[in-house]
């Protein structure tokens, strides 16, 4: 038997319906409430009282239940824990309705399209949408908080891995899946482990032809791609977004490919081996290369110097083209002061212009969207003497949209309300009604008074009263003692016991007015303040094109101060495939160290007689650091930077590549050992001639002999094979003899200096190979027991000394399996047997003389 509901519960579920993934809030009066399974999980999760309600079901229906006004924080709390929440509200006016009220879902928010201030920070917020089709992944990302759309075609034998180095870059808040992708389990275990936050859902289309035009009506034409599969995943993407957001998104306007040939390539594991972005050792941006370069004075300044160090550039013209203009910037330390100044003073107007398009703005948006446009005529201002190609074109394009300005400072009063129902936000002078509204409202008081003393005047009357009561509204009020004075101009309105209460045309007039003043003035001010955000959305292309200027100068401000605070210099860029670099600084050990501490290296890597670095040297000498530095230096200068280097001239790579420490993939469920293998494999057949490759103590995770051969066998192939500039760094000191058989390769080592037992790290480079590992010094830094250490020493003194018993005993053993002949080969024994065998002839042969053989033979053997 059926369970019968009440019509309310019914509408409900037959909502909740069509909304099974998602935690429906369902609207009744000024709460959400939320039923059934949904009740529960939101109760646990939110930890808030878990009731019930008669729904006309035998038994009543689990409920819970958040105000309305307080829910944007536990929808929050909801979508951080990967959850979505369909929001449901009525959508006609309860007093006017019969039966029960028409509720809809006006919004899905899920974690890849959250648009509250309170969900978002100042980074980006990607949705990516997952499509495959012949042998292609697609990849489709929209941050719809700023209107930027990207997309992208993985293909070929590595596309899984380089699709996950493009997650990786993107760090998605949500996947979405547009069909079945084939290697699934990789990415998700990919995203697993270096995403956590990563949510994944899917979508299911049945009519994939209705929504192929999508991408068409947003992007330009010469931007769509042309792949069918990259138009699927696009429309995919954006009919996704159809869904949750529920509005015509058209300031999704703009769509760049991310195309890898354009951008020096850094997989997942090299942007978290060098830090760029998020520290490794708690995922944030301190100590790390952005935190040192990041002088950005707005976010989406900020949003931008990120993806410039994400994506540095390969073609040299482009790498010039901001040099020039962070040149400029430092040379005229004025301007660059007034720009910081002026942006400063600019909000994030990117995010208001998406509040804008999708309706949730409020007034404060607009005043922020104000103050932000008013400083753009004198940002133009400190543009226009400059010469760089890249700031005078900024200038050139950049609009100062002082309509728009003009058109918020008249209307919006300077403090407006949150609330935009509420009046209080339209500035006084603006509406000629709305003016006379508020005056009425304020004078009314005064206006009763004035006309009950002029009243009392004309009748003689002292005891006249004006008053109010909400049945009959505005009355003088006489007491029956004065009948006879009551002048006939008035009506008689009602009759009390002893008094009569009149009305008079001109407090009739005055009372229409004052009636619903108040409404009234909400409801203009909503009106105007509708019409200038709709104003304001005409615009939203336009003003999006000045948020992305003002976002490349800000980040190139924002490297010109970096430059001045660290004393960094311009690298030079040839193509002579050479990175030369004088003197060369960790940017980001320098800053914790202070300057003065940190000792400056040099680099020469060319293909003629440095193609390979063998660096040995002590634990803790700095080997690390020194690849690091060159490899942050290569990354910093195609990015555009300066660098911190006394001089430098630099030839773009086309990648760069890391193995470096342990860094132990647990999450995947694979030894160190293993993923370091992995790292190594993938390094040596993605890279090229134009590549830079860091390896840090490789063959560290197995036995020494094994893990020596191994590292020995990769720099063989490295240099045979790859050609890739590489850096190499090893605590196996035998791996120096390779500096002999090849010109290209040759040995560093880091510095040390012996004062009797103690040892002092000099932080240099200098070439040839260290002999020692001094790891008992280090031992004896980090604060180990005084005795452990002697005894540390003596035991290594044995070894040392029992090693030259092996490498002697090993060196007899060599010599005799030198003499010794191969398998294959007859042994002595048996080359003379045949020999003998071959002379004797068997035919005249005596048994005797057989037999002696035979013995002879026998004693030889
Ligand atoms: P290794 O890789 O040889 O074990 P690291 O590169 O980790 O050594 O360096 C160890 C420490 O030495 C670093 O944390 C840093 O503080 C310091 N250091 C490294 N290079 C320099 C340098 N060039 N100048 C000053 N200090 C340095």
């Amino acid at each position: 038997m059926s369970v019968s509901y009440t019509p309310m519960m019914e509408q409900y579920r037959d909502i909740k319906r069509r909304h099974p993934d998602s935690i429906l809030f369902f609207r009744l009066g000024d709460f959400y409430e939320m039923f059934f399974d949904d009740a529960e999980l939101a109760s646990r999760e939110l930890e808030i009282t878990l009731t019930g309600r008669n729904a006309g079901a035998a038994e009543r229906v689990p409920m819970c239940g958040v105000p309305y006004h307080a829910a944007d924080n536990y929808i929050a709390r909801l979508i951080s824990k990967g959850y979505r929440v369909a929001i449901c509200e009525q959508v006609e006016d309860p007093g006017a309705s019969k039966g029960i009220v028409r509720r809809e879902v006006i919004r899905v928010v899920t974690p890849g399209t959250v648009l509250t201030e309170n969900m978002l920070d100042k980074g980006n917020n990607y949705l990516v949408l997952l499509r495959e089709e012949d042998d292609a992944v697609y990849l489709a990302a929209a941050d719809v908080s700023t209107a930027e759309c990207v997309w992208a075609e993985f293909a070929g034998p590595h596309r899984v891995g380089n699709l996950c180095d493009q997650l990786f870059r993107l760090a998605p808040a949500e996947v979405v899946l547009g069909g079945k992708i084939g290697s699934l389990a990789d990415i998700q275990a990919f995203t697993a482990a270096r995403l956590p936050r990563c949510t994944y859902s899917s979508l299911v289309v049945d009519d994939y032809a209705a929504i192929a035009g999508l991408p068409g009506r947003h992007f330009d034409a010469d931007e769509l791609p042309a792949a069918q599969g990259a138009t699927l995943a696009l429309a995919l993407l954006l009919h996704y977004l159809y869904q949750t957001v529920k509005s015509d998104l058209s300031h999704l306007n703009r769509l760049t490919k991310y195309d890898a040939r354009e951008h020096l390539a850094l997989d997942a594991a090299t942007l978290r081996n060098l830090e760029i972005t998020a520290n490794m050792r708690d995922g944030s941006r301190k100590d790390t290369l952005l935190s040192v370069l990041d002088h950005t004075k707005t976010a989406m300044g900020g949003r931008l110097l990120k993806k410039w160090l994400e994506y540095p550039l390969v073609n040299p013209a482009a790498i010039t083209a901001r040099q020039d203009a962070v040149g400029e910037l430092i040379a005229k330390p004025l301007v660059r002061q007034e720009f910081h100044q002026s942006l400063a003073e600019i909000y994030d107007f990117e995010r208001i212009l998406t509040r804008i398009e999708v309706g949730t703005a409020n007034a404060r948006d607009l005043i922020a969207l104000r103050a932000s446009l008013t400083v753009l005529p004198a940002v133009k201002a400190g543009l226009a003497p400059l010469e760089a190609k890249r700031l005078s074109a900024i200038d050139h394009a950049l609009a100062t949209h002082g309509d728009v300005r003009d058109l918020i400072t008249a209307a919006i009063g300077d403090n407006p309300p949150l609330a935009v129902r509420e009046g209080g936000m339209i500035r006084a002078g603006y509406d000629l009604e709305l003016d006379e509204l508020r005056a009425l409202a304020r004078d009314s008081r005064q206006f009763v008074q004035d006309l009950e003393a002029r009243e009392r005047e004309a009748t003689g009357i002292k005891s006249l009263k004006v008053g109010y009561n909400k049945v009959f509204g505005y009355y003088i009020e006489i007491t029956n003692a004065n009948a006879a004075n009551v002048p006939a101009a008035y009506t008689r309105k009602q009759t009390l016991a002893n008094a009569e209460r009149y009305i008079t045309p001109e407090l009739k007039e005055f009372e229409i007015k004052i009636l619903g003043a108040q409404e009234k003035i909400v409801a203009i001010e909503y009106h105007i303040f509708c019409r200038i955000r709709e104003y304001v959305k005409v615009r939203i292309g336009e003003i999006q094109q000045t948020a992305r200027l003002v976002a490349e100068l800000d980040a190139l401000a924002s490297l010109a101060e970096a430059a001045v605070r660290g004393g960094y210099t311009r690298p030079a860029l040839n193509n002579a495939r050479e990175i030369v670099i004088r003197d060369g600084r960790h940017p980001v050990v320098e800053k914790l160290l202070k300057r003065e501490l940190f000792v400056p290296n040099d680099t020469d890597l060319n293909h003629r007689d440095c193609e390979i670095m063998i660096i040995t040297g002590p634990n803790m000498a700095g080997k690390s650091t020194y690849m690091r530095q060159v490899a942050l230096l290569v990354l910093l200068a195609q990015t555009g930077s300066f660098i911190p280097a006394r001089e430098a001239s630099i030839c773009p790579v086309d990648r760069v590549f890391t193995r470096v420490g342990a860094s132990d993939d647990l999450a995947t469920g694979q030894s160190t050992f293993m993923v370091e293998m992995n790292e190594v494999a993938h390094i040596l057949r993605h890279a090229t001639a134009n590549s830079l490759i860091v390896l840090d103590e490789i063959g560290r995770g197995t036995s020494t002999f094994d893990g020596m051969s191994i590292a020995r066998a990769v720099i063989e192939y490295g240099k045979d094979k790859v050609r890739a500039k590489t850096l190499f760094a090893t605590h196996y000191h035998e791996l120096t003899e390779l500096e002999a058989t090849s010109r290209r390769i040759k040995n560093f080592s880091v510095a040390v200096k012996e004062r009797g037992n103690d040892v002092v790290f000099l932080r240099r480079i200098v070439p040839g190979g260290a002999d020692k590992s001094y790891g008992i010094h280090v031992a004896q830094l980090a604060g180990l027991p005084k005795k452990l250490v002697e005894r540390a020493q003596e035991i290594l003194a044995e070894l040392e000394h029992g090693q030259r018993h092996i490498r002697a005993a090993a060196g007899e053993a060599a010599a005799t399996a030198a003499a010794e002949p191969a398998a294959e080969q007859p042994t002595l024994f048996a080359s003379s047997l045949a020999e003998e065998l071959a002379t004797i002839d068997v035919m005249t042969l005596t048994p005797l003389e057989a037999l002696n053989i035979l013995y002879k033979l026998q004693i030889q053997a």
